[in-house]
């Protein structure tokens, strides 16, 4: 049975595009028996941005966006600053890349481009940091969007360059993708937390129905689900046919000349109706703080001692164990 590592940065609320991209697939993964660890990247709110504004709150809200999602309360979820074992994984990783390897990330070119500032030696290696969020529990399959694939594709050459030079202590993981690996935001690029185009998990039906109404389409007026020609139309019919659970190019059939109004109606009322009882868990879950903390403080607990032993067995395979 596979080990299933994914995560999140706490900037903001959780939105579709999580939901449909990666945290389905861990809820479906956990309930069929694969043990789930789900990581808070807190350092790596530092890669494009000074400072980490609200993390409590915003860790607390990304809990509460995994319980409500279906994430079963008994899961390790943990912030990775509460790792020091995991953050030490960070230095011998990275004598195992090149600076140049860092330098063609394509996510990270993209990223650095987004954030318009200098960028800062925490945004260059932070897909290495990465790596240490993926392996420093042996993980072997990570659902994520399409934007993590290079730095699953770095995990996988850290592992296997590690197994290489020192000893076999990590397997070498597989990513998972979902049938929304990329769902666009209401500006029509990557729906993003800190990009202004999201719509929350927890957003109230109003908003919901506000946001998409307001999305970016086409001027063509007979909708037709085709991702190359048409991403914004597209995703948004995707997002109806996820939620209705339908294939897309039926519903877009459906809509057919109604046009892009119509279309914005099926998607506001199809993600309303599908986020309703998730909504609802998310209020109820609210209710208790305690819990939420209680949930992170078992989880530091639970992947601390993880990480020491990962971290054990790398410093015995790097001669460093005195
Ligand atoms: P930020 O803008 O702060 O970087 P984000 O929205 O990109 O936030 P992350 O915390 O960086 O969210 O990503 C968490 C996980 O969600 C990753 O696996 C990422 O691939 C996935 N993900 C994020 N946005 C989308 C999206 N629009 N479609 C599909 N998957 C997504
Ligand atoms: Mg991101």
């Amino acid at each position: 049975m596979d080990r299933v590592m994914s995560g999140d940065r706490p900037t903001g609320p959780l939105h579709l595009g999580h939901y449909f991209g990666t945290l389905h697939n861990r809820v479906l993964l956990q309930r069929d028996g694969a043990e789930l660890t789900v990581l808070i990247a807190d350092y790596q709110v530092l890669t494009d941005r000074d400072a980490a504004r609200d993390l409590p709150g915003h860790v607390e809200g990304l809990v509460l966006d995994y319980l409500a999602a279906g994430i079963d309360p008994s899961t390790t979820i943990v912030a990775h600053s509460a790792l020091p074992a995991l953050n030490q994984l960070l230095l011998p990783f990275l004598s195992l890349v090149s600076v140049s390897e860092l330098e063609r990330n394509p996510t990270v070119k993209d990223e650095i481009a987004q954030s318009r500032r200098a960028v800062n030696g925490v945004m260059f290696t932070y897909p290495a940091h990465q790596a240490a969020d993926i392996l420093f529990g042996k993980s072997t399959l990570v659902p994520v969007g399409q934007d993590q694939l290079p730095h699953l594709e770095l995990t996988r050459t850290i592992a296997r360059r590690f197994n290489d030079r020192y000893a076999p202590v990590f397997p070498v993981p597989e990513a998972l993708l979902s049938a929304a690996p990329l769902l666009l935001g209401t500006d029509g690029t990557k729906m993003s937390k800190s990009r202004g185009n999201a719509i929350a998990i927890g957003a109230s039906p109003d908003e919901t129905a506000r946001l998409i109404r307001g999305a970016k389409t086409d001027a063509e007026r007979h909708i037709t689900y085709r991702p190359d020609t048409r991403p914004e139309v597209s995703s948004l019919v995707l997002l109806a046919a996820l939620c209705l659970d339908r294939d897309p190019e039926s519903v877009a059939a459906d809509v057919g000349s109604g046009g892009a109004a119509a279309l914005k109606n099926v998607v506001v009322d199809a993600v309303n109706a599908y986020f309703a009882p998730i909504r609802a868990r998310r209020a109820s879950y609210a209710a208790d703080r305690g819990f939420v903390r209680g949930i992170l403080r078992a989880g530091a607990q639970r992947a601390g001692a993880v990480a020491e032993a990962t971290l054990a067995e790398v410093r015995t395979a790097m001669g460093m164990a005195y």
